[in-house]
């Protein structure tokens, strides 16, 4: 019997073997690298992680998925699944490992904070939506430029590195998709940063003195860090790079 594929958990599936390896190279995997998957769907992506990886962990939260994933293990032995939810899932692994996805987009937000926050990860290679894609890469000042374009640009240097059309997905979702590298810093992201930049956008069209004042910033210790690093005081957050907002937070 076909596969009924379930909108609910995002399965829309990939198959043209070019575009997979495609996929797998933008990961940049090296021969001894661990890779984690974040939904196995039939295996199509996990078979050519783990021809170009060490170790393959791969995450899929259908259990009817099963069959066509033992299938897989059979023939290659350097893949384990987990089956559950990989948000509610520890990963299985001591070192350090790289992501790569063809994410299930109910969950984008989530997975990728989890990544971006996880020390151990290194990088992150996800298929995403589009518009998603352009946000995380987009420049200060620009229209897609907001809160994730700052938090995945402080926890990595992100690019676009393939759009993929619709039509490549079974059973095609209803937007276009793209495909974003993300090479992580080996800083991680400080606590006092994250709460800044959260606060920054936290009301859209205000200044960013309004916004951190909102969130409990002092009015005063604000403004002169503003004037130290030269900004307008009626400066917006989304005017800010994510190295301003790095500096920015130290100041306060
Ligand atoms: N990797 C496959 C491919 O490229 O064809 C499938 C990708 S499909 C877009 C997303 C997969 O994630 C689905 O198989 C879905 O069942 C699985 N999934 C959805 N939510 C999940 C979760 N919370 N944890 C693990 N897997 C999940």
């Amino acid at each position: 019997m076909a596969f009924r594929h379930s909108h609910s958990l995002g399965q829309n599936f990939l198959s043209d073997g070019n575009l997979l390896s495609a996929i797998a190279a933008d990961a940049r995997l090296l021969p001894g690298d661990a890779v984690v998957e974040v939904g196995a769907g039939m295996g199509a992506l996990t078979e050519k992680l783990a021809s170009a990886a060490k170790t393959v962990v791969a995450f899929e939260i259908d259990e009817r998925l099963r069959p066509y994933l033992d299938a897989l293990c059979a023939a290659c032995p350097n893949v384990a699944v987990i089956y559950g939810d990989f948000m509610k899932s520890d990963i299985p692994l001591d070192g350090e490992y790289k992501a790569a996805a063809n994410l299930p987009y109910y969950i984008t937000t989530p997975v990728l904070f989890r990544l971006l926050g996880d020390p151990h990860c290194r990088s992150v290679t996800v298929m995403v939506q589009r518009e998603v894609a352009e946000r995380m890469t987009a420049k200060a000042g620009g229209k897609d430029y907001g809160a994730l374009s700052v938090a995945v640009q402080l926890s990595g240097e992100a690019r676009i590195t393939r759009s993929v059309g619709r039509h490549m997905f079974d059973p095609p979702p209803n937007v276009d998709s793209a495909v974003v590298h993300i090479e992580k810093y080996s800083e991680p992201v400080g606590e006092n940063v994250k709460k800044l930049v959260r606060a920054a956008f936290s009301m859209r069209r205000k200044t960013l003195v309004n916004c951190l004042t909102g969130n409990g910033y002092d009015k005063n210790a604000t403004l002169s860090a503003l004037g130290e690093m030269g900004l307008d005081p009626a400066v917006r957050g989304e005017r800010l790079t994510p190295r301003q907002f790095a500096e920015l937070a130290e100041k306060l």
